[in-house]
């Protein structure tokens, strides 16, 4: 069989045509004999059994039995009629019903001649029958492809309106096995399917329409699992070789005298081992001549900060200059005073560009960029503006990648010669497995260790039963000095229920919390950013004590005075929201503490998350459970990914195949990395076959 066959349209083969390949196409995606060929069951259902009438029971699931037709009639009812066939076996009598397709479904059936037929059963006056069920006369059974496990194929409402069920597409399936005698070409080398003791693909194809038994379903099941996370993988890291060879960067080869000085001398604590490792592996990167792109993982409250500006000055002293964004304005001027706060005593210039800056001090900003006079750019969005010109920008850094897209991206380095080295951090830990697909063409660094004398968050869950109780609590925090979050859910910005609930919450609050003992700062999404940035400074300044907000504050906000956060409907966050908001507490001296309020009634999947937060402050562990809990297609930052639209393999429960997957991967492109191999023949066909309809997700720059 040719690979042209594979790509010859649906709409020749035996029982599609013009209408049903339409159909097909728009409803499943599949336009060519290899994308049915391509199309998995996601499930199949136990057809080794048959069962006499006389065992039938009530309630049982899904069942077959032969037999024959011996009496057809129709009953006239309220609404047009229905169909009922007494069917026999020689145990018993049973009845079949139709209530559509009543005058197709008669002229089709044939008495006394032996049927196979499968469906649920109905009982009602001692008396069981089975409506619409699949039938299937006794000879075209036994010639069939179609054993034991009968594949359910994944479906859509309009294919069942249309008519084309699952039996329609079974029997698709059996013609373009026929039609291409069921002989497909091996995509595997010998030595990857001897390792791993996989069966061939031609065997592995069949088995998976076909079954002949469950121990070769399930070898079917594997290999083809194999064969898909390992050519995604291999795609992703052949791109990275690709990269890593054709794309030049600028090379940092000095380490001078900014950073050093800054070492030396203003340099705040010592850096944790896992903040030096990663800075390590930055500074090989950029002294390469490759162009870096690296994910820098760090959990909330372990140092990405400070690796960023070490980052940046081995740029300054390579005469490069350097970006940094940030997703939101708040986060930018925190960067922003931090960084010059970091850089006291040097001469470095730092400026902030956000969305509020003024049009006098933009003007300076544009013009400084393009002379070379500003070293540092801090800020949001505004960075990619169309007059923002960097004279020549050696270092991008963003924080929190997900909220950037790549073409925006690529605007920051318009002028460049060379594309910029890009180090993008993130606080949402990602599972390994997770990281693997979606980044597996990045290099990716994690800090996993955070700074020292850090204590754990306690975190306890209450109800809201419990609300006086966990008052008296804050008063006691705050009488000691400390200061407090209370954080209310805005899931969407934009919905009035939301919003009122955070006025009510605030509006409770200053009644429990009075002036003029104690002082409240309120920030949300509807207020402007001015407005925002007072508030926020206020309470940085130990000004207010208690600090009402939305989601606003999730990412990054750095108050170490602040040692408890409150959750209210805490049940109505994701995980890695609680994980970040807790986050915002813990970065100081004093214990710190976490509240998360819900009301009693609770999903299962919101009990999990609670329960989750309490037990652990490990972000790996937690995306981990989030990932379980939501699947991979619902984390932050991969509904944009080609690479989740998995035919058959699943990151979550396949997790140890991929890893296998990679690892050969890995191993293969070492020894043979152009697949030049005679031995390898197959996978490079295979490959190209693939790459030719890519749709993975296009590496971050
Ligand atoms: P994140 O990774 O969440 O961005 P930050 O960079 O904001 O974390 O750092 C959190 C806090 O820890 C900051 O107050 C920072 O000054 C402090 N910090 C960072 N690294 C160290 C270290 N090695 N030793 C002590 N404190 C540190
Ligand atoms: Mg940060």
């Amino acid at each position: 069989m040719s690979i042209n066959n594979l790509n010859t349209s649906i709409s020749y083969l035996k029982g599609v045509g013009p209408g049903r390949a339409d159909l097909l196409k728009s409803e499943l995606g599949i336009r060519t004999f290899g994308d049915l060929v391509n199309f998995f069951p996601n499930r199949y259902i136990d057809r080794s059994q048959f069962i006499k009438i006389n065992q039938l029971q009530q309630n049982t699931s899904e069942i077959q039995i032969l037999g024959k037709i011996t009496e057809l009639r129709t009953v006239q009812q309220a609404k047009g009629s229905r169909l009922v066939a007494t069917f026999v076996d020689e145990t018993g009598t049973m009845e079949l019903v139709w209530f559509r397709g009543v005058k197709w479904i008669k002229e089709a059936i044939k008495l006394n001649t032996p049927y196979v037929i499968f469906g649920k059963t109905n009982y009602f006056k001692g008396l069981f029958s089975m409506p619409h069920p699949e039938m299937e006369l006794l000879a075209d059974y036994n010639k069939s492809l179609r054993t034991a496990m009968q594949p359910v194929y994944p479906s859509t409402e309009k294919l069942v309106n249309k008519n084309v069920t699952n039996r329609v597409i079974s029997k698709m399936m059996q013609s373009l096995f026929e039609e291409l005698n069921a002989n497909f070409k091996e995509t595997l080398s010998a030595g990857v399917i001897e390792r791993l003791k996989l069966i061939s693909k031609n065997e592995a194809l069949l088995n998976i329409h076909f079954p002949r038994t469950q121990e070769l379903l399930t070898k079917a099941q594997y290999r083809l699992k194999f064969e898909e996370f390992f050519f995604i993988q291999l795609q992703l890291l052949r791109k990275k070789l690709i990269r890593k060879s054709k794309f030049k960067g600028y090379p940092f080869l000095k380490v001078g005298d900014l950073f050093n000085h800054f070492y030396k001398n203003n340099l705040p604590f010592e850096l944790t081992n896992a903040q030096k490792r990663v800075l390590k592996e930055i500074r090989k990167d950029m002294g390469s001549n490759a162009q870096m792109n690296r994910l820098l993982q760090g959990d909330v409250g372990s140092g990405k900060t400070i690796v960023a500006l070490l980052t940046i000055l081995i740029a300054l002293d390579n005469e490069f200059q350097a970006a940094f964004m940030a997703p939101t304005e708040i986060l930018a001027t925190q960067h922003y005073n931090a960084l010059t706060n970091l850089l006291k005593g040097m001469d470095v210039n730092v400026k902030l560009l956000t969305g509020s800056t003024k049009t006098k001090e933009r003007k300076v900003i544009h013009e400084q960029l393009e002379s070379g006079e500003l070293h540092i750019l801090i800020g949001t969005h505004a960075l990619i503006e169309d007059k923002v010109k960097f004279r020549n920008l050696g270092i991008a850094i963003i924080d929190e990648q997900h909220r950037f897209g790549v073409e925006q991206r690529s605007k920051l380095w318009k002028k460049n010669q060379l594309p910029p080295h890009i180090l993008v951090m993130t606080a949402t830990p990602i599972p390994r497995t997770l990281a693997m697909s979606l980044y597996g063409d990045l290099d990716i660094s994690v800090i996993d260790e955070l700074p020292p004398n850090r204590k754990e968050v306690l975190t306890a869950h209450r109800y809201d039963a419990n609300r006086l109780s966990v008052f008296k609590f804050l008063k006691e925090e705050i009488a000691k000095g400390r200061q407090v979050y209370i954080v209310y859910p805005l899931i969407n910005e934009s919905e009035a229920m939301d919003y009122k609930d955070l006025m009510d919450g605030y509006e409770s609050i200053t009644r429990e919390f009075p002036k003029p003992t104690y002082q409240i700062s309120i920030v949300h999404g509807q207020m402007k950013a001015e407005d925002k940035a007072y508030e926020m400074q206020r309470f940085q300044k130990r000004e207010t004590q208690i600090m009402v907000a939305t989601t606003v504050i999730e990412v990054g906000v750095d108050i170490p005075n602040s040692s408890v956060m409150v959750i209210e409907s805490a049940e109505r966050f994701g995980l890695s929201q609680l994980h970040q908001l807790r986050g915002r507490v813990g970065r100081g001296a004093a214990q710190s503490f976490c509240i998360l309020m819900s009301s009693f009634k609770l999903s299962d999947d919101a009990k999990v998350r609670l329960k989750t937060m309490v037990e652990t402050s490990d972000g790996f562990k937690i995306a981990e459970v989030d990932l379980k809990l939501r699947g991979p297609g619902n984390l932050m930052g991969t509904q944009q990914s080609g690479i989740l639209n998995l035919k058959i393999a699943d990151i979550v429960k396949d997790a140890n195949l991929l890893k296998t997957a990679r690892t050969m991967a890995l191993e293969l492109l070492d020894k043979d990395p152009d697949l030049n191999a005679p031995e390898n023949r197959f996978i490079r066909v295979a490959y190209i076959e693939l790459s030719k309809d890519s749709t993975l997700w296009a590496n971050i720059s």
